[in-house]
């Protein structure tokens, strides 16, 4: 597609999936008089809030042109979005980020594969095909690793742990046969993550990272400021800036890395577990935080507007409401000073991240 000039307000952004970064999306590009058109093969809760929806198949090529037909310019809100699909719409219209993003967050070992490629430090990792593969490293490692499979994985989804003696044949069934990668378990002092948005002309910028903590796999909590020392700081925005630039990057890029601490010497002391070529979910404290949020930049980004600042004017802390948590949205409304975002899921399913609360504080740094 031809460079696009900047979207004017009252254009029509299309998003890929309907869930909940998908619902703030649309809240943050109604600030700017941007309008949205979601398609999502289920109904979801970024529907209830946008212009237009449509729910139709990823593979449906004719609702798919339907759906290019009547925005400016498209984005997406997961990963998992089929190549194929973000390759047909790319030919109607400017989808950004671009399709190269997709191909290589959506497989872990073309993740790993292309940062490694950079020169950025990963979790060490090997390829798995089959049980006998899998046997042979867990004889010659010798150490406690995680198998996750190369597509589809998320929240702790489709991984499992092991150990030097783990059976690799029932390791590799409980992830269903499928083609994975074995990662050494890395002993991590924190997990942070990189915010980083790319602008249409190239500028750059990035949110201070905050610190995340998981429970079972899913993202719990994120603590803003995570005390990076400035040049901590300065090292995993470089790695972040490059990766964007790598991928030739448009709109808000997330980084996932884990701080092995400070006795490790500065260059392999960030190392990257996973990119999410999208918002995330470690970085909505932005909305009441930040003078512009990863969301409305993310929005800016695509619409090929100028980037608005990342700056931070409050300390803060995002907790997510996962499953019966919500349960307790009454007295988190009553609660001052607590930011209260629920996404109006229904079922309040165990594992399903149905709203989250953002405290703020005076900024201490
Ligand atoms: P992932 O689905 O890869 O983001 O993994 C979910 C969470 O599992 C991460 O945020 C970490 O807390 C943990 N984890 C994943 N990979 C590793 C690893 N190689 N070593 C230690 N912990 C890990």
């Amino acid at each position: 597609m031809p460079e696009l000039s900047p979207l004017p307000p009252g254009s029509t952004i299309g998003i890929l999936g309907a869930g909940q970064l998908g619902r703030m999306l649309v809240l943050a590009a109604a600030r700017l008089g941007l309008k949205c058109h979601i398609y999502c093969d289920v109904h979801g809760p970024a529907m209830d809030v946008a212009a237009t929806s449509t729910i139709a198949p990823y593979d449906d090529y004719d609702a798919l042109s339907s759906f290019a037909a009547s925005i400016e310019a498209a984005t997406y809100e997961f990963e998992n979005v089929p190549l194929a699909c973000a390759n047909h719409l790319a030919k109607l219209v400017t989808l950004r980020p671009g399709a190269l993003a997709l191909e290589v967050a959506r497989d872990r070992l073309a993740e790993k594969t292309f940062i490694a490629g950079l020169g950025i430090p990963v979790t060490p990792f090997a390829e798995v095909n089959d049980a006998a593969s899998l046997a042979a490293l867990l004889a010659q490692w010798q150490a406690h690793t995680i198998l996750k499979t190369r597509l589809l994985g998320y929240d702790g989804k489709g991984q499992i742990s092991l150990s030097p003696d783990s059976i690799a044949e029932n390791a590799f069934l409980a992830i269903g046969r499928q083609p994975a990668v074995l990662e050494r378990r890395v002993t991590f002092k924190r997990e942070v993550s990189v915010l980083l948005v790319r602008g249409a002309d190239g500028t750059v910028d990035a949110y201070d990272s905050p610190e995340n903590t998981h429970k079972n796999g899913i993202l719990a909590r994120s603590v803003i400021p995570s005390g990076l020392e400035p040049d901590a700081a300065a090292v995993v925005h470089k790695h972040a800036r490059r990766i964007a630039e790598a991928l030739d990057y448009v709109g808000l890029l997330t980084v996932e890395m884990f701080d092995l601490g400070d006795s490790v010497p500065i260059v392999d002391r960030f190392v990257v577990n996973e990119i999410a070529p999208r918002v995330h979910n470690s970085g909505h404290w932005t909305i009441e935080a930040c003078i512009v949020s990863q969301f409305e930049n993310h929005m800016r980004a695509v619409a090929g507007w100028p980037l608005g600042a990342c700056s931070r004017h409050s300390d803060a802390e995002m907790v997510n409401l996962i499953g019966a948590e919500v349960l307790d949205w009454h007295q988190l409304a009553a609660e001052p000073g607590a930011a209260l975002h629920l996404y109006n899921k229904g079922d309040a399913r165990p594992v399903r991240k149905m709203g989250h609360v953002t405290r703020l504080r005076a900024k201490s740094d």
